[in-house]
């Protein structure tokens, strides 16, 4: 049966490289909910192209890295180390990521960041543009092309320079900032129009509208006759892979340990990237307040915290991760006894299996984001709460809230007494109230799917641009 191509192009591959030698490399496909999505999606042929994370310098390893990704339906883009440190450090992480989660330019130093800016957008259109020249290379006529994310925002246009027949699709999986934010950006205009190149964005029309002065209507934007259908795409998991991994002989034993291990405790858990907009002070600050205000919960209540390290090269995450420590410290040494602390604080990630036990086992999640895209671990704790219909506490900023605000207690994170006050409702709450919120939150993870999001973007896609030939 004839099956359409579908370009999935992002920054990274799912997948992590090691060299072995000259011309062998080990390959580990990581297994997100995302990767299934794109890849499970029946009706395409699906490819991924993106940095393999790895400098690789030489032709020899360059070809042997691409035969082995081939197998895994992996396309790489070679990046050498100064591209990625202007670009990807740079450009990516501590400009744009910053300003879409409304924390602003970067603070430290802020005048070397207005100086070296010139040079990392710079590196940030060039990085695009060898993007653009893999996904050309492996183009074929029909095929769509779906760009992913801020790092790419470059992409439409010269994908469509190259070709302006492609079809050409771009999601952003952040938040975008109200325009009065996205003005401060030096690159804004450029940056607006070379999006507006895709036939079909997932939102962001009022930065268009002030920025650029364009029409918004409810069916897109339109620039100079061209209309680029903007919508909103929520995003989800694929649920069925966590109820799946519950049944698991490993997994079971793995909760069964847990629950033995905290047995007259009820566990709070916290799942986060160590990231600025997690809100994780925020959240620990709030649980310690509940403890000051609330001495018979505590020796029996205990804060799990993942916090999985990320971006450590950059300073203001180094400072991020020290604050924490010196709080989660504080906390453990006030509440602390002799054979228990209130707080685990954890700089590691879990595996697949060892998380999934451990959502399982939560009495109350805890999520505290500042400003998040959508926050996928609200998703997945829901998943995993079938048996023990736990209580999740949601920051309002999460794009989840949106989904989730009916079973979950809305928060205001900057709030801690507001916090401290839905972690007593939280641990307090009856059965009956739980079992409801908890199905309210179950149907919408398990029906609002990953598989689902992906399929609605494509089928969009391909309907966008039918509709605008039928209207030239
Ligand atoms: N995650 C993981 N290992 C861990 C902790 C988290 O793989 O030890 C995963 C988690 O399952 C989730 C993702 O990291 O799918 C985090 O996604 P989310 O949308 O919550 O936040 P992001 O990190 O994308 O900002």
């Amino acid at each position: 049966p004839f099956r359409q191509r579908l370009l999935v192009v992002a920054n990274r591959l799912p997948v992590s490289a090691v060299r072995r030698g000259e011309d062998s490399w080990s390959l580990e496909m990581s297994a997100g909910g995302l990767v299934t999505a794109l890849l499970g999606v029946k009706e395409f042929e699906a490819r991924w192209i993106g940095w393999a994370g790895v400098n690789v310098p030489d032709e020899i390893g360059q070809k042997a890295l691409s035969k082995a990704l081939a197998e895994k339906r992996c396309i790489p883009v070679f990046l050498d180390e100064e591209i990625v440190h202007q670009y990807y450090n740079g450009y990516c992480n501590n400009i744009l990521w910053p300003l879409f989660h409304y924390l602003g330019l970067p603070q430290e130093d802020r005048l070397a960041t207005t100086r070296s800016f010139q040079s990392q957008f710079a590196a940030y259109k060039k990085a695009n543009q060898m993007f653009a020249d893999v996904v050309n290379a492996h183009y074929e006529e029909g095929a769509v092309v779906w760009c992913h994310d801020y790092h790419l925002m470059y992409l439409p246009e010269c994908l469509k320079k190259y070709n302006s027949k492609m079809k050409v699709g771009w999601f952003l999986h952040t938040p975008f900032p109200s325009s009065e934010i996205h003005r401060m950006l030096p690159s804004r205009s450029e940056l607006l129009r070379s999006v507006l190149a895709a036939d079909l964005v997932g939102h962001f029309v009022s930065a268009c509208t002030r920025i650029l002065g364009l029409e918004g209507t409810p069916e897109g934007v339109e620039d100079q006759g061209r209309l680029t259908r903007v919508a909103a795409f929520p995003i989800g998991i694929d649920s069925e892979r966590f109820i799946h991994a519950l049944k698991l002989p490993q997994v079971q034993e793995h909760i069964k340990e847990l629950k033995e291990r905290f047995a007259g405790r009820k566990v709070m858990l916290g799942v986060d990237r160590l990231d600025m907009i997690k809100g994780i002070p925020q959240k620990i600050l709030a649980f310690e307040k509940f403890l000051e205000d609330n001495p018979s919960w505590r020796d029996k209540v205990v804060l799990l915290q993942i916090a999985v390290p990320t971006r450590t090269d950059v300073p203001e995450y180094q400072k991020l991760t020290s604050q924490v420590h010196e709080i989660v410290g504080r906390i453990n040494g006030r509440f602390g006894t002799l054979t228990a602390v209130p707080i685990h604080h954890l700089d590691r990630s879990l595996d697949f299996h060892a998380l999934c036990a451990l959502y399982a086992v939560t009495d109350v999640a805890l999520v505290a984001s500042l400003r998040d895209g959508m926050n996928l671990v609200s998703y997945e704790f829901v998943a995993c709460q079938e048996a023990k219909k736990g209580v999740l506490i949601l920051s309002e900023f999460a794009g989840a809230a949106q989904s989730l605000g009916a079973g979950a207690i809305l928060v205001n994170p900057w709030n801690i007494t507001e916090v401290a006050a839905s972690i007593g409702q939280a641990l307090n709450m009856p059965a009956e109230e739980r079992e409801k919120r908890h199905h309210h939150n179950f149907k919408h993870v398990t029906t609002h799917t990953a598989q689902e999001w992906a399929e609605t973007f494509v089928s969009e896609l391909n309907d966008t641009v039918v509709e605008a030939q039928l209207r030239t």
